[in-house]
């Protein structure tokens, strides 16, 4: 398929030559990034290969949730209940919400998705911090919607009091990514209050909170507190990261019901699985021992921060399941000596390079890839 208005030479306004008959999408599409997912690694003879290029949990689903999802199985001649009615009651019951302001979707990103093609379409804005979560930009001009995105502080925190002078009469939707992906920064309850306050009633405020179990640091607030007091406000979890379904597709946002409603009309029908939805339920009931391997990644990365700086690389504290170094032109370089280590990580060329905390093994092989890397280069990462 062409898209129109691209480097087709006969779409052209200004050519004679008549346009090539045959589908076309949406002008609006032309340029649209394309999502940059984080590559797996190759296979090697000579070593084990590590992936620590998409923040995935490095544990696999637990037996339990293994079993629901093995009788799940069984059933999959079946749809799906289309308003996912047990999965949607486990979540409600697990933060104490009303079922009518959860909405499940295939992975927290297709809610965001959601989100913005039932709040904005041409003419409107929406705001996010940047770098941020790259699905963002893409899913405002599928729906027709202009970007407005606020560039990170220098130490790579969001810029609140920027964002909200960014906010103006076209702005219907504002992401605020807490932990950031993929700085790892966050945004603390104070500063995040004093937003709140100047954000117009009829602006959503979309608190994306995929890494939340992962944080550590108190004065960062919890969105779904948040939200029970402020209507414009809306809390997207997944079971992708902490969970350890990244396979199965599955995540939800937390709104009060009329965000809610909006989200489920731009959903595709039965888009969660009958294994998916028997996953995540059973990973909901398993949520304690779930949260001991979150602590266990979490200790991981402290090892990991530790062993990095040791090495002589300055990096900011992270309060996800991802380190980020500000390599800026030695991003690509410091990738592909990973991969040559066996650890496929995820460079953004020119920036910097996020590396998931995965296992103990790769993260000592990225460790030894920056002692060298500083021993070559001299110190690098300074933020
Ligand atoms: N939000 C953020 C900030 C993310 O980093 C991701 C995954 N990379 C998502 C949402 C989407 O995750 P999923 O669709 O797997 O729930």
């Amino acid at each position: 398929m062409t898209v129109a208005g691209a480097d087709d030479p006969a779409a052209r306004s200004d050519s004679a030559a008549p346009l090539a008959p045959g589908p076309r999408a949406r002008a609006a599409l032309a340029g649209i990034p394309t999502y940059n997912a984080g590559q797996r690694p190759r296979v090697r003879t000579d070593l084990t290969v590590y992936k620590a290029s998409s923040n995935e949990n490095p544990y696999p689903p637990l037996p339990s949730v293994v079993d629901a999802i093995a009788r799940a199985a069984a059933q999959a001649n079946r749809y799906p209940d289309p308003a996912s009615t047990r999965l949607v009651a486990a979540i409600a019951a697990h933060h104490d919400v009303p079922a009518d302001h959860v909405a499940v979707g295939t992975g927290s990103v297709a809610l965001c998705s959601h989100l913005v093609s039932a709040l904005a379409g041409p003419g409107d804005e929406v705001l996010y911090a940047w770098r941020s979560f790259e699905a963002y930009p893409i899913c405002v001009q599928v729906a027709g919607a202009a970007s407005v995105a606020v560039p990170l502080l220098a130490d790579e925190r969001h810029d609140l009091p920027g964002m909200a002078a960014a906010i103006g009469p076209r702005t219907r939707l504002v992401f605020v990514c807490n932990p950031n992906n993929p700085t790892g920064q966050v945004v603390h309850a104070a500063e995040l209050a004093e937003f709140l306050d100047a954000v117009p009633p009829d602006v959503l405020v979309v608190m994306d909170e995929a890494y939340v179990e992962f944080v550590r640091d108190p004065q960062v607030p919890d969105g779904i507190r948040l939200y029970r007091d402020r209507p414009n406000v809306a809390v997207l979890r997944t079971f992708s990261k902490a969970y350890g379904l990244a396979g199965l597709r599955v995540g939800y946002l937390v709104a009060h019901p009329e965000v809610a409603a909006a989200a489920r009309l731009t959903s595709t029908p039965f888009g969660v699985s009958v294994i998916a939805e028997e996953a995540a339920i059973a990973s909901l009931a398993a949520h304690e021992e779930l949260a001991g391997r979150v602590a266990s990644v979490v200790a991981e990365r402290d090892r990991f921060v530790a062993g990095l700086r040791a090495a002589g690389l300055h990096l900011e504290a992270t309060q996800a399941n991802f380190v980020w170094l500000r390599l800026a032109d030695r991003a690509a370089e410091f990738a592909r000596a990973c991969e040559e280590a066996g650890v496929t990580i995820r460079p953004y060329a020119g920036e910097g390079v996020r590396i998931t905390v995965a296992e103990p093994e790769a993260n000592d092989r990225v460790v030894a890839v920056a002692r060298q890397f500083v021993t070559a280069n001299g110190p690098a990462g300074e933020q």
